[in-house]
């Protein structure tokens, strides 16, 4: 069962980078599926603005291409796909010249909600902000989505928050991070604050740990030269998994509205301890006899930049003290996979005999490939020979619990637009949340710089380079198998 879908009013998004690779992978083919589902308004307009010279028919054709390739639930005759393609236009635009300005200007209708989505390289936010202040083109209830990286470090990052202000007020500005907008990360908000069992647990004194895994088995491949500029620290560590840690560890927020979570969200990175450096692995998928290894992809046969990074960090206030948090993300791993795990104490003491076994409970959130959640439960194994006990899990994956409707749950790009339509910024990060992050994660990068650390390379199609196995056990605990 889905819950009804509630249509948006309409709307003008003009996607700036509307013929790159992000926009025909997701912005579009995801634009495409709300309007299917009855969520976009027919009268919506999307105008693709990009720098390549093309009509409405040329960006029509390409967006059509885009969901054939990349939306490949529905058919290719599929009745809507005519419909969605005819609130599509297309200008094309110098971002930093005046080509294509009035042109745009000219397309947008009075009264009606106007939003800029900015799916281009983060040395254009600035020239396109501008442009669309100074020409008119953003009114003060027009918002702008602004796509990662947010900076590099917290100098630029704190640099691109000045400009985007020079022209919008925060509250016009959508940081997206798209791990916010998964179902599931959404989901572990409602089990937290939408039931009484788990919240009174919620703390050191009853959760011995917490690991934060996001494995990729895909190497940097063709992003290689991006990439090694930006390694996994920047690139997943201080948004996705910095986000994700948020979510779990922070208090409840008096309402589930933007600015009351966006502070809590933030007092919880404010509290990060600075991370010893003997608690961070850093690591560089080899090369294997058939695949090249990072350092062919990097182009720079000496790259220190990591594929790979594992850490124990801790939060310095009253619930977290003594509860360890664990992250780790890499490339080039044995399975795709995304979960948090909440690990429970041990009951204070066991009434059962040794060889009964001790286990356990441990809360699961997957974020992919399936959504879902799972709670271990310590249950008497069944049948005879006396009281031995087992783990079950009490399973919550979205395709058993909605069926086959499952199909219609907005993937995370769908969800975070959609919010955008409607002006609600709960799930993007706020310009504070960004730079304190970056103010966490700034020395943890200079340490390994000073010192000029060399990332421990891992194989291929394993879970990462041993020393990240060590940084549990010397704890006497360990890592979730990655599968
Ligand atoms: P891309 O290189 O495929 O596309 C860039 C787009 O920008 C093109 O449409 C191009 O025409 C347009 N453009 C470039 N220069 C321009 C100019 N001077 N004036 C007007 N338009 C211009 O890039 P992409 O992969 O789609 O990424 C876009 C943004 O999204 C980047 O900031 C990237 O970091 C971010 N991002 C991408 C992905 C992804 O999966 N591709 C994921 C997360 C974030």
């Amino acid at each position: 069962m889905v819950s009804r879908v509630i249509p948006v009013e309409t709307f003008d998004l003009v996607i700036f980078g509307g013929t790159g690779d992000l926009a025909r992978r997701k912005i579009l083919p995801g634009l495409f599926r709300r309007f299917c589902s009855g969520q976009m308004p027919k009268e919506a307009r999307i105008i693709g603005a990009a720098r390549s010279e093309m009509d409405d028919a040329g960006f029509r054709e390409l967006v059509r291409d885009a969901i054939h390739e990349f939306d490949s639930k529905r058919p290719d005759d599929c009745p809507e796909l005519n419909g969605f393609l005819e609130c599509l236009a297309y200008v094309a635009v110098d971002a930093k010249g005046d080509g294509g300005w009035n042109e745009l200007s000219a397309l947008m209708r009075e009264g009606t909600v106007r939003a800029f989505y900015l799916s281009v390289a983060p040395s254009l936010f600035g020239d396109i902000a501008e442009r669309l202040h100074t020409r008119g083109l953003a009114l003060r209830d027009s918002r702008i989505v602004v796509e990662k990286p947010f900076g590099r470090d917290l100098a630029s990052a704190r640099a691109l928050n000045e400009t985007l202000a020079l022209h919008f007020h925060e509250d016009q500005i959508y940081r997206i991070d798209h791990y916010l907008g998964k179902e599931t990360v959404q989901n572990l908000m409602a089990v937290r604050f939408g039931n009484m069992l788990f919240e009174p647990l919620w703390n050191s004194q009853y959760i011995d740990h917490i690991q934060i895994t996001v494995a990729e088995t895909v190497g940097v491949g063709g992003r290689g030269a991006y990439y090694d500029k930006s390694g996994a620290m920047r690139d997943m560590v201080q948004n996705h998994l910095m986000q994700l840690l948020c979510l779990i560890a922070m208090e409840p927020p008096s309402r589930f509205e933007p600015d009351s979570v966006r502070d809590e969200k933030l007092k919880v990175i404010r509290a990060l301890e600075p991370v010893d450096y003997h608690h961070i692995v850093r690591g560089q998928y080899d090369k294997t006899d058939t695949q090249p290894g990072y350092r062919e992809h990097a182009e720079n046969p000496r790259s220190h930049t990591e594929s790979y990074i594992a850490m124990k960090c801790h939060i310095s206030n009253w619930r977290w003290a003594g509860t360890p948090f664990y992250m780790r993300t890499g490339k080039r791993l044995r399975a795709r996979a995304s979960e948090i795990a909440i690990v429970f104490k041990d009951t204070p003491h066991s009434i059962f005999d040794e060889d009964a076994g001790r286990h356990r409970n441990t809360l699961v959130i997957h974020l992919q490939p399936k959504e879902g959640m799972e709670l271990g439960v310590t249950i008497k194994e069944p049948g005879p020979g006396g009281m031995r006990l087992i783990d079950v899990p009490l399973d919550m994956t979205f395709q058993e619990a909605l069926g086959p409707d499952v199909e219609d749950v907005p993937d995370a790009y769908e969800r975070l637009i959609m919010d955008v339509i409607r002006g609600n910024q709960t799930l993007f990060m706020r310009g504070d949340e960004v730079e304190a992050a970056w103010a966490w994660t700034d020395p943890i990068i200079e340490g390994w710089e000073a010192r000029k650390e060399v990332p421990k390379l891992y194989d291929s199609g394993s879970s990462g380079p041993e020393d990240a196995l060590m940084l549990m056990h010397r704890d006497g605990r360990k890592w979730r198998e990655i599968k």
